[in-house]
């Protein structure tokens, strides 16, 4: 069973529709990007699979035993979350909450699920650090540390290298491909950086007016929402040679 299958899903504001008729699933393991340009509905459809919108018609189902709030979230940077004042550890350990209601007091075993996360992403040595006081690749890593102690199953990335520099970024991807290949962790991934992204992932949701795209990654390339996209960014037309240099085009931008 799907980890998640969304079906037939319409999500709207009032009447004001959203996203219409989707259909799409993520099975264990995969590693799913959404793009699509401003306003195109990612951050709505992350609202539902979330369970934090209802759809107008269809049904989102979790599958595998997955509860609402085992969906491990990352979301956009804030300049809030850049000025927590308080530990490396802390903040990780915050991620146990999640679910287990208040507590004065957080358990061995949730400090050393913090612990293993932190390891996993490669930021133990910062145990103690303040957390304000880093760097943002390192910020990213510590919150996502910190939404894996929600979840060992399904992380939710809402554009998380925005703001990074090119090596931060590359670290961040190299350690999400890590969490995903070497822990079977279920990674969806909003992004606009689609040269460095779309290379990483399994499978693809372009949300594109009416004509969405999802597949796998190796079938994104032929399909007609890939070539608008790259007409659109302003990729020349050569009369007679269309197909041709679209599937060049494709292939050159994506990097496959
Ligand atoms: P994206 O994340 O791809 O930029 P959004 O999901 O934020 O797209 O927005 C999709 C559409 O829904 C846009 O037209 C936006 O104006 C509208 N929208 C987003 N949030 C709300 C809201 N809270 N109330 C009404 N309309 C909204």
């Amino acid at each position: 069973m799907a980890l998640i299958e969304c079906k037939n899903v319409t999500l709207a504001y009032e009447k004001n529709v959203v996203l219409e008729d989707l259909s799409f699933e993520v099975n264990e393991g995969d590693y799913l990007c959404i793009i699509g340009e401003n306003g195109s509905g990612k951050s709505t459809l992350m609202k539902a699979l979330l369970g934090l919108k209802a759809p107008l018609r269809g049904t989102i189902t979790r599958g595998d035993g997955l509860m609402r709030n085992q969906i491990g979230y990352l979301p956009q940077q804030t300049g809030v979350q850049k000025d927590f004042p308080a530990s490396v550890f802390e903040v990780v350990l915050s991620g146990c909450l999640n679910g287990s209601g208040w507590r004065p007091f957080y358990t061995r075993a949730q400090k050393q699920t913090a612990l293993d996360n932190m390891a996993k992403l490669n930021i133990t040595a910062l145990k103690n650090a303040c957390y304000r006081e880093l760097s943002g690749g390192q910020q990213q890593r510590v919150l996502i540390a910190r939404a894996l102690c929600a979840t060992g199953k399904l992380l939710l990335l809402d554009e998380p290298v925005t703001g990074l520099d090119p090596v931060a970024s590359g670290e961040l991807y190299e350690l999400i491909d890590h969490l995903n290949r070497a822990h079977g962790i279920t990674v969806i991934m909003i992004t606009h950086d689609t040269a460095a992204a779309l290379p990483r992932c399994t499978h693809i949701l372009h949300l594109h007016r009416d004509t969405t795209f999802f597949g796998r990654r190796e079938d994104y390339a032929q399909c007609s929402v890939c070539v608008e996209t790259l007409d659109a960014a302003g990729h020349p037309e050569v009369p007679g040679e269309k197909e041709h240099m679209h599937h060049e085009c494709c292939e050159h931008h994506i990097h496959f």
